[in-house]
């Protein structure tokens, strides 16, 4: 069907993008039933959840998944999370499903929780990027839900950004990203979490986590004490790969170049001023990520705060906007302080470390 309608010209142009905003009343129930129609037709819609906004299309459907990789320019070997609603749905499309995905299930679910366990037949390989395992997640949001229902059950979502772009935490980042690229946007404000879900492989011996985000990993070792952390996520060693395919790309960048820079709070504000000094020297816009508490002692031409240290939730929301906003603001190198890897924080300082390509300063 893409090659058809490639044939026939259709893909690569724009479509009109309908969006909708949400009432959180009775109106909602025609827009589900909309976007479930468009769903069961092949076509993309983007909702919101909890984390980010998700491209969603039917996650049973292959011709529906390519839309989707098509849509954000995507590579086709980065698997989709398949979105659920009713969590026994779960052991239709997994095979053997083991009871610690029960126990997660029970804990987390709803929420910002992704399993992977081997897929069942009926979830086509263009939804699993050809592996023969599968990312399943129930989110914790009422309308995602009510949208999941409504379009049967399974949808596919990735997060609703150009590839390589900060994923959207708004539906205005989702509209400036994929307008005329996907039929419909569901509108319902600002992603309470703000970061990705926590990716958990459940397909091998050793529960691990892919992918830190909004479920820590200090919430999961209550549940499952042996849980480990994938080796390759926060190294910068090539030969030692992060397991999900994703999180091997260069990802939730801003356009500009990034730096972290650490070290002590009064040895980095005076590296970071010293190296914006050298910028604007150079006839270059440099810009400062920073939190509250020190936002004063910088001198660039752009400093945006993330939130106060003390509160990693509002750091975890805000984080992707921040970034955006640095692109708006057409600065051309960012040089941001560094966080701990501790709660929510592993999440936070995970995405930095990606977005910087790992370009890191530290100062003894
Ligand atoms: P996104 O929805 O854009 O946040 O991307 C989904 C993430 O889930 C990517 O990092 C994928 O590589 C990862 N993922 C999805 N399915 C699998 C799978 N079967 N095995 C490992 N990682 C997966
Ligand atoms: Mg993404």
């Amino acid at each position: 069907m893409v090659q058809e309608q490639r044939k026939r010209g259709m893909i690569g142009k724009a479509m009109t993008t309908e969006l909708i905003q949400l009432l959180h009343d009775k109106k909602d129930e025609e827009a589900f039933k909309k976007a479930g129609k468009i769903i069961k037709k092949g076509g993309l819609v983007a909702f919101p959840t909890e984390t980010v906004y998700g491209l969603g299309g039917d996650a049973l459907n292959p011709d529906s998944s390519r839309k989707i990789y098509e849509a954000k320019g995507r590579p086709s070997d980065n698997p989709l999370i398949v979105h659920i609603a009713d969590t026994q749905k779960l052991a239709e499309i997994a095979e053997k499903v083991p009871e610690t995905a029960w126990r997660l299930a029970e804990a987390f679910w709803p929420g910002p929780l992704t399993m992977i366990l081997p897929k069942k037949k009926i979830v086509p390989f263009e939804t699993t990027g050809g592996l023969p395992t599968v990312a399943i997640r129930e989110p914790g949001h009422r309308a995602a839900l009510s949208f999941i229902r409504a379009a049967g059950g399974f949808i596919a979502a990735p997060s609703a950004n150009l590839s390589g772009s900060p994923s959207p935490t708004t539906a205005l980042h989702v509209m400036r990203d994929l307008e005329g690229r996907i039929d419909m946007i569901l509108d319902d404000g600002t992603c309470a979490v703000g970061l990705e879900s926590t990716i958990v492989d459940l397909s091998e011996d050793r529960p691990m986590i892919l992918r830190p985000g909004g479920i820590t990993k200090e919430a999961l070792k209550d549940v499952i004490p042996d849980i480990v952390l994938d080796p390759g996520l926060m190294s910068e060693n090539e030969e030692q790969r992060p397991k999900a395919p994703g999180m091997k790309y260069r990802h939730y960048a801003p356009k500009a170049e990034l730096f972290i820079i650490r070290g002590s709070e009064e040895k980095v504000i005076e590296k970071i001023n010293s190296l914006t000094e050298r910028d604007l020297k150079e006839g270059k816009k440099p810009a400062v990520l920073c939190v509250e508490e020190t936002k004063e002692a910088y001198h660039a031409p752009c400093v945006l705060s993330v939130g106060s240290r003390l509160e990693g939730e509002e750091v975890a929301r805000r984080l992707y906007s921040v970034l955006r906003e640095f692109d708006r603001q057409g600065v051309d190198r960012i040089y941001s302080e560094g966080f701990s890897e501790e709660g929510i924080y592993l999440a936070v300082s995970n995405r930095l470390l990606k977005a910087a390509g790992h370009k890191e300063i530290h100062i003894p």
